[in-house]
């Protein structure tokens, strides 16, 4: 496919504010797109599938020196450009575009030849790689015409700018593979599912060509990093138990971070987050617990890893761990001092078989059968099944004796939906006046706390929107050394600035942190419609992406619970 041909689309979903529209015009594009799906790739503003972690990792200065090589127009007066247009694609636009305006321009670029040279880039190391980067983006650059240039660019920096969301792709392939009389809601969740254990969207949209048999086929594969499965929150066991069932399995809540561990059938190890970060070099520890102490030739297994104090053993605060998981030097150092044990509670696949489909009580049996259970190293979650109230209400206090956030109820029979938030299990634990939510804003401060940005604009979503509901300034420090302080938020929030209005500024939405409030308020202040009365914040959540914080409906039914 052309590469000129894409780039039409590109623009139209650029000009095309509207979800719907955008929807519509992907659909086209699909329908059109015979053979190289991995053009899907770069809709999304990418060149590999979205659990992939090569970085295209291009500065704008990098940038800058292409065009300039491309071009014969002068750094500085690139430089110029950039200040006034405020985006390199756009100047890339201009600059390319003027020089092609008076020679007869045919259209060579491919879309083959995009990814050929972009995916290059992440591969390139040592000496006289930059020059080499460089010749791979003039070279493309040389070929294209204004609009070209302009997405080649975009692409590089990873700021694609078509507002092409997960779900409006999603919508996509299903208008652009299945007929309007089939039933949308049941196609579009097979295909989310489909995504959810693959992460892939090229491998979605080839399986969906093929029809409904094909998706519902797909498997896991170990390596490949899936979604996890979310819980329900009850506030009491028996509610719990009403959800999912007597008898039902009981575990400790850990208050640490969720791990999947993968052995691939090569016997390769790999770690990924909740996030789908791959954080297998950050635990070598893990690594060894799971050669020395988990039988199987292949398996992926869903865990919490909690921190303990090396003295006391006991279990820390997730936040005093937190640190492990993006750290990547001083390793050693810090596996020693922070150290975190493995407890795992689900397993998805076994030696060759997904067990998704497969009864909890099934997948338990073989957890159990498979770990040796080594404390402070790896195990089973400590668990009860029972279907007696008192011997269940004991095994919570233990828990919460013992310093753990609450317990887990889980319904015996379910099987494990990959990214789905589904009553297959609930948390019950004491403080229920909490919600995970993106920071969109901030204020600066005033007096001795001017410079700092020490107030902030919170945000709950709905679908793919982000809506305010309330401002925060209260819980953080004034102190790095005292805990998480404003200091320390301020550096993690400016260069996520967007842009300022006075003290105000917007922030991109990357920051998620956990706050607790007293009650809920209707507000026509704020775009969800509610604001949060004494709000604080108690931690910030590294582990948690945007989508993972609350949504609009949960907040509804804390609102519904309190009337
Ligand atoms: P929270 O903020 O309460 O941890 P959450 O939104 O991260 O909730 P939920 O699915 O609601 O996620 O709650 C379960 C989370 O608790 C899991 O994501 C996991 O990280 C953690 N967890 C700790 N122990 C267990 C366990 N035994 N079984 C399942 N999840 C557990």
């Amino acid at each position: 496919m052309k590469y000129s041909e894409l780039c039409e689309t590109y623009e139209e979903l650029e000009k095309n504010p509207s979800r719907l529209k955008k929807t519509e015009i992907l659909a086209n594009f699909l329908k059109k797109l015979k053979s190289n799906a991995d053009t899907i790739y770069l809709l999304q503003g990418k060149i590999y599938p979205d659990y992939s972690e090569k970085e295209i990792g291009i500065s704008d200065k990098l940038i800058i020196k292409a065009l300039a090589k491309a071009s014969g127009i002068s750094d500085s007066e690139i430089l110029n450009k950039w200040r006034k247009l405020g985006d390199l694609g756009k100047v890339s636009e201009e600059i390319i575009g003027n020089k092609k305006q008076h020679t007869l321009f045919s259209h060579k670029l491919t879309v083959d030849k995009i990814l050929e040279n972009v995916r290059k880039l992440p591969e390139l190391e040592g000496q006289g790689t930059v020059d080499k980067k460089m010749s791979l983006i003039s070279e493309l650059l040389t070929s294209a015409d204004g609009k070209e240039a302009k997405f080649i660019v975009r692409t590089l920096l990873q700021d694609l700018r078509i507002g092409v969301a997960d779900g409006t792709l999603r919508d996509a392939i299903v208008k652009a593979c299945f007929d309007q009389e089939e039933d949308k809601k049941q196609i579009t969740g097979i295909i989310q599912d489909t995504y959810d254990k693959t992460i892939d969207w090229k491998i979605v949209f080839e399986k969906a060509k093929r029809g409904i048999k094909a998706l519902e086929d797909s498997s896991l594969e170990p390596g490949r990093p899936v979604k996890v499965m979310l819980f329900l929150k009850e506030n009491s066991i028996e509610e719990g138990f009403m959800r999912v069932g007597r008898p039902a399995l009981l575990d400790y809540k850990y208050d640490g971070f969720r791990m999947m561990i993968n052995k691939e059938e090569n016997g390769e190890i790999k770690i990924f987050t909740r996030r789908l970060d791959n954080v297998t070099k950050q635990f070598p520890e893990v690594k060894r617990y799971v050669e020395k102490y988990v039988q199987g030739k292949s398996f992926i297994l869903d865990s919490e890893a909690v921190g303990y104090d090396v003295k006391t053993k006991k279990y820390r605060p997730f936040q005093e761990i937190s640190q492990r998981i993006k750290r990547k030097y001083d390793i050693e150092r810090l596996e020693k001092e922070l150290p975190i044990e493995i407890n795992v509670f689900d397993i998805l696949f076994y030696n060759g078989k997904s067990l998704i489909k497969e009864p909890f009580k099934e997948r338990r049996k073989i957890l159990e059968k498979i770990i040796k259970k080594e404390p402070l190293k790896i195990r089973p979650s400590e668990a009860l099944i029972t279907d007696d109230l008192k011997m269940a209400k004991s095994f919570y206090k233990k828990a919460l004796d013992n310093g753990e956030e609450g317990i887990m109820m889980k319904n015996l029979d379910a099987p494990y939906k990959p990214g789905a938030r589904v009553g297959f299990g609930v948390k019950i634990k004491p403080v229920d006046n909490e919600f995970d939510l993106a920071i969109i804003g901030a204020e600066y401060g005033t007096g001795k706390r001017a410079g700092w940005l020490t107030s902030y604009d919170l945000a709950c979503r709905h679908g793919e929107e982000l809506l305010e509901i309330g401002k925060v300034s209260t819980g953080l420090k004034e102190k790095e050394e005292e805990g998480l302080s404003f200091i320390e938020l301020t550096k993690k929030l400016k260069p996520l600035i967007l842009s300022e209005s006075g003290r105000n500024v917007k922030v991109k939405p990357e920051i998620v942190v956990t706050v607790v409030y007293q009650n809920i308020q209707k507000s026509p202040t704020y775009s969800s419609g509610f604001a949060l009365r004494f709000p604080r914040i108690t931690r910030l959540r590294p582990d948690r992406s945007i989508d993972d914080i609350a949504r609009l409906a949960e907040i509804k039914k804390e609102v519904e619970k309190s009337i």
